[in-house]
């Protein structure tokens, strides 16, 4: 038996305790949950919907006692993790519209009765999720899964089981169906057991290189429908405009979350002159009264520690990498141990003309790059294999039309941080940040597919249809 234990990342208390599930266990929850399937994809659309708003319900029930698990997890602030709880909460009316715009039944009349259209539930999904939004990311897979008719083994990130523990106890006072929704805890090896089973779908969250690990692992099992929303190193090209709003909206998009959102801008692309010096100082200055802190300080802080020490340390490491490559430290990146261990000083470095590998690093680090004109600035935004957001800063219209023409990026905004995202939107990416299966209001596409059908009533006019034939 292995044993699991999450931490909370500013104090290293033990959060939750519990023991992982090995391969037997991962097998058996998906014999449950294959089980479950006909029962509940017969189920009318009503009442599923049904107990998708009991869940709800109990997430409304629990709201703080969520938050505060979230929080001592990921050692994100309160202000933040009530904010994933709303989201949460949301996600069920969005997930219930989705459902009904893009995965509904269609019927148009034809000579012989009707053509149909409806969606149908592919079957057992395997659900992993990241510890970032540990309640938020793995929900919008699960709550659509679960409308449109599958059933679902969850494993949540092993960074954050009492956050998946705690979501599990709302679904089940929600009144499903035995085997309808399973949570397995675990770190890799229950990940590789689950993915390794019976499932109809994997629905993933999380990184880069695992997502293209898992696209190799299906190549040869293509009834898997796989969606993969993965990281990305995304760029802020912030042109002109006020200098402070602008440097607000680059450290909202680089340092919020202590830099751990997918969106999170990467790389800071400016004019080579005096606006992008001025901002690049405003930044600075924004960055230094940043309150870092535990998530339940007064007054609350802007950014609790990383995720883990070994997180932190993993951060410098890459840190460093820049600086010995050439990068210039306008602000160094350093591991605030007076705090403990996980806690990071966001960073801003200058990698003007430094070759930088194009690699998400998972932190507040910001990598600036000064450019001639605009050309340069968005040759030097799509430069990379990834493709989640990207974001301008301009008040210049005819600018904005040529970014929005030309980024290659699922998520491109306008004058708002490169983490502005909402739930009645796509939320996905491309090149190697997905594969082209977004999620948010998009996930009802992938958990179900079109079943198209001629119907009619009884065989008559068939036979009188037959062209082509020899007189009896
Ligand atoms: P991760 O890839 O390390 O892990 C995610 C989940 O997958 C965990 O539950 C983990 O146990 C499991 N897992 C990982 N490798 C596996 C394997 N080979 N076999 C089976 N299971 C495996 O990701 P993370 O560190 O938890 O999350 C951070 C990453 O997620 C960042 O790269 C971030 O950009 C990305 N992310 C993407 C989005 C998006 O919507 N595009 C949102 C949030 C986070």
């Amino acid at each position: 038996m292995t044993m699991l234990q999450s931490l909370d990342p500013a104090t290293g208390e033990v959060v939750w305790e519990g023991e992982e599930a090995d391969a037997g266990v991962v097998h058996s929850a998906l014999a449950r949950a294959r089980r479950a399937f006909p029962g509940w994809a017969a189920l009318p659309n009503d009442r599923r919907v049904a107990h998708v708003q009991a869940f709800k319900a109990a997430l409304e029930e629990r709201r703080e006692g969520l938050a505060t698990v979230i929080s001592r997890e990921t050692g994100k602030p309160l202000w933040e993790t009530r904010g994933e709880v709303a989201s949460m909460i949301g996600k069920v009316a969005i997930s219930i519209a989705a459902q009904a715009e893009r995965a509904g039944e269609r019927r148009n009349a034809m000579p012989f009765g009707e053509a149909v259209l409806r969606h149908r539930p592919h079957g057992v999904m395997a659900v992993l999720g990241p510890f970032n939004f540990p309640g938020h990311l793995p929900n919008g897979h699960n709550v659509p899964a679960l409308l449109a008719g599958n059933t679902i083994v969850f494993k949540p990130s092993e960074l954050t089981p009492a956050t998946g523990a705690a979501m599990a106890e709302c679904w089940a006072e929600a009144g499903l169906p035995d085997g309808v929704f399973q949570v397995v805890q675990g770190g890799r090896s229950t990940g590789e057991a689950l993915v390794a089973g019976e499932i109809d779908g994997l629905l993933f969250t999380g990184s880069a290189g695992a997502g293209a690990h898992f696209r190799r692992l299906f190549a040869d099992r293509p009834h898997v429908i796989l969606a993969l929303e993965l990281g990305g190193n995304n760029p802020l090209v912030a042109w002109d405009g006020d200098v402070e709003e602008t440097a607000s909206i680059v450290v909202q998009s680089s340092f919020v979350t202590t830099g751990q959102r997918c969106s999170c801008a990467r790389r800071l692309i400016v004019p080579d002159d005096a606006f992008g010096r001025d901002l690049v100082e405003a930044v600075d200055s924004l960055a230094r009264r940043v309150i870092i802190g535990r998530w339940n300080d007064e007054p609350q802080p802007y950014i609790g520690p990383l995720i883990s020490p070994a997180a932190a340390a993993a951060a410098k490491v890459r840190a460093d990498e820049l600086v010995a490559r050439g990068a210039r430290e306008l602000r160094s990146f350093k591991v605030l141990d007076c705090m403990g261990p996980a806690f990071v000083r966001p960073a801003i470095l200058d990698v003007t003309g430094v070759d930088v590998p194009d690699d998400e690093i998972f932190a507040p680090i910001v990598q600036v790059t000064r450019v001639p004109d605009f050309d340069a600035a968005l040759a030097a935004a799509n430069a990379t294999r990834f493709g989640l957001s990207a974001g301008l800063v301009s008040g210049d219209d005819a600018l904005w039309q040529r970014f929005v023409l030309e980024s290659r990026a699922g998520v491109v905004n306008r004058n708002r941080p490169t983490t502005g995202a909402a739930g009645s939107m796509p939320f996905g990416g491309l090149g190697e940040s997905g594969n082209h299966r977004p999620s948010a209001y998009y996930a009802a596409d992938y958990c179900a597919y079109p079943m198209a059908s001629f119907e009619a009533a009884h065989a008559d006019g068939n036979a009188a249809a037959l062209a082509g034939m020899l007189t009896p």
